[in-house]
């Protein structure tokens, strides 16, 4: 019998809050795995801290609760030492691209086979809309109230020369273009990386904005690596551009855990090696 993923945490998400979108996209996703015969006991979610952090109280699946920033390492430990399990991050853009941003790139530079999903509300929502790596120039949030002074990075171009082998965007109030994303993020072998445009409704919402501006990607070629940089680049996350969603990059390389149990066996083989010359030595 299939399990009841959403659990009976109070939830205390604010009202209108994208990270319900992405929550029962999941449950969605992760019901559709089962039905195909992957067993969600062979899933694990990884939070940090942050609004999205309590994704692993409101998910009823294996879970790990990081520390700030923390989320990476703590997948990369679980999927090294067990390479048959789905490793999915959800996490902050202050969890990855402040407190973790080092950890993101280390991820895409081994191509190590877990899921990023990043909850990009560019502002810091638990702690009362602070600016993070993501929010505009010139925002007026809690710590910058005459506005911000530094320009946002794009994380879907740190991602692409870091080494990530499937780059992705999505949108909170584009469910089934969510969902399709997610899904395919998963299936992935790599590093797969998610950022999803998330409405936060109480201190940057920009629902009305992103729904005029963003458009699903078409004509398209995710392995041709300069168009997916030109494409990247059409939005800057602070000017008024329109927003592309959709898999801007997608390649496949050597994964990181693979190597990794290539050279344990690798190790094995070494200690026959020297057990045998022992006892020949006996
Ligand atoms: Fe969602 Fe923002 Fe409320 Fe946090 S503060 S729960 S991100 S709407
Ligand atoms: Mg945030």
């Amino acid at each position: 019998m299939s399990r009841k993923l959403i659990t009976d945490a109070q939830n205390t998400w604010c009202p209108r809050c994208g990270n319900f979108a992405i929550q029962h996209t999941l449950k969605d996703v992760l019901t559709g795995m089962e039905e195909e015969g992957r067993s969600q006991d062979n899933v694990v979610l990884v939070t940090g801290i942050g609004c999205h952090g309590k994704m692993a109280d409101y998910l009823n699946i294996n879970s790990f609760y990081a520390i700030h920033g923390r989320t990476i390492p703590v997948a990369t430990g679980i999927k090294i030492a067990n390479p048959d399990l789905s490793v999915i991050c959800c996490a902050g853009d202050g969890d990855a691209y402040a407190e973790g941003l080092t950890h993101m790139i280390f991820a895409a530079k081994r191509n190590i086979d877990i899921t990023l999903i990043v909850h990009d509300n560019r502002v810091y929502g638990l702690t009362t809309g602070q600016y993070t790596p993501t929010s505009p120039l010139n925002f007026h949030g809690r710590s910058t109230p005459a506005g911000s002074l530094e320009k946002p990075f794009n994380p879907l171009e740190l991602a692409l020369v870091s080494g990530s082998t499937f780059i992705a965007r999505a949108y909170t109030r584009k469910l089934d273009h969510l969902r399709s994303t997610l899904r395919e993020a998963i299936d992935h072998r790599g590093f797969s990386f998610v950022d999803v445009l998330q409405i936060c409704a109480t201190y940057y919402n920009m629902t009305e904005s992103y729904n005029a501006r963003v458009y699903e990607l078409e004509d398209h070629d995710p392995a041709d690596f300069n168009a997916a940089c030109a494409k990247m680049r059409e939005w800057d996350y602070s000017s008024d551009a329109a927003i592309a969603l959709g898999t801007f990059y997608r390649t496949s390389a050597p994964t990181f855990d693979e190597e990794f149990s290539k050279g344990r066996q690798g190790d094995e083989e070494r200690k026959g090696a020297i057990a045998a010359l022992l006892d020949q030595r006996v």
